[in-house]
């Protein structure tokens, strides 16, 4: 039976300047359906890299990423975007909300890649925000909301397409302590209520009273590593 999340000998290549980086993951990753995980560590150690390898944003240049019942590794990426758009929810620290845009539209944004006739998609984002206590900000703009309100709206359109697995990076950075703990008990009652397998890169030390599992995230080796590499183009 395999995991839902398996990473197993990943290594991910950044250009920098003229040199190549490399971001090495020594010990393999198996995260199960059901968990709320929370990935912490340094700065620098390879958090960011890992959600971007597991949210199907990133690829790697070595070994092998399993994510709910795909093969990572071996998509293109058209397949990957397809992929992503059906199985992934993705929430920032910083929200990535569009401000000249309605919280409506915003929340709506991922459901237009899936084809959804129009009336449906607004039934569907009205719903989402419902539940997520936003629906009386449907017709405001992001900036017109509070940082918790926002990150509430960035996971409103996490949610929209009812993804397996939501990705957030560092989700409470950007709030104080009220709104953080809001945002962390929001998306403990997703895991707890409906289900989502979510994975959190965090400083945050209050994160692991609300998550199923702390894994630590060591120092990632790096190495520069020189010519010759198929990415290198
Ligand atoms: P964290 O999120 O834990 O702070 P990152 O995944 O952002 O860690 O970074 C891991 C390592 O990869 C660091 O050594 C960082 O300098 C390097 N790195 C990350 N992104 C890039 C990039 N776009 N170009 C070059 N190096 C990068
Ligand atoms: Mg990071």
């Amino acid at each position: 039976m395999t995991s839902f999340i398996a990473l197993r000998k990943v290594t991910k290549r950044y250009k920098l300047g003229g040199t190549m980086i490399e971001v090495l993951y020594e010990e393999d990753l198996t995260i199960e359906q059901g968990e709320f995980v929370a990935l912490m560590g340094p700065s620098g150690s390879g958090k960011t890299t890992l959600l971007n390898i597991i949210g199907g944003l990133d690829t790697v240049e070595r070994g092998s990423v399993s994510v709910a019942g795909g093969e990572l590794h071996t998509f293109s990426n058209r397949q990957l975007s397809q992929w992503r758009a059906r199985h992934v929810g993705l929430v920032f620290q910083f929200y990535h909300l569009l401000q000249v845009m309605s919280v409506e539209r915003n929340v709506m944004l991922p459901l237009l890649l899936t084809g959804m006739p129009s009336a449906q998609c607004r039934k569907r984002v009205r719903d989402v925000l419902e539940v997520l206590g936003m629906a009386d900000y449907l017709h405001r703009r992001p900036e017109e909301l509070s940082g918790g309100q926002q990150q509430r709206i960035a996971i409103a359109r996490a949610l929209v397409t009812d993804p397996a697995l939501i990705v957030c990076d560092e989700p409470t950075g950007d709030l104080d302590r009220e709104n953080a703990d809001m945002v962390l008990g929001l998306l403990a009652w997703l895991n707890r209520e409906q289900g989502k397998t979510i994975v959190m890169a965090t400083h945050d030390p209050e994160a692991a009273q609300h998550t199923t599992r702390v894994i630590p995230v060591g120092k990632a080796r790096t190495r520069e590593a020189s010519g010759n590499h198929r990415s290198a183009a």
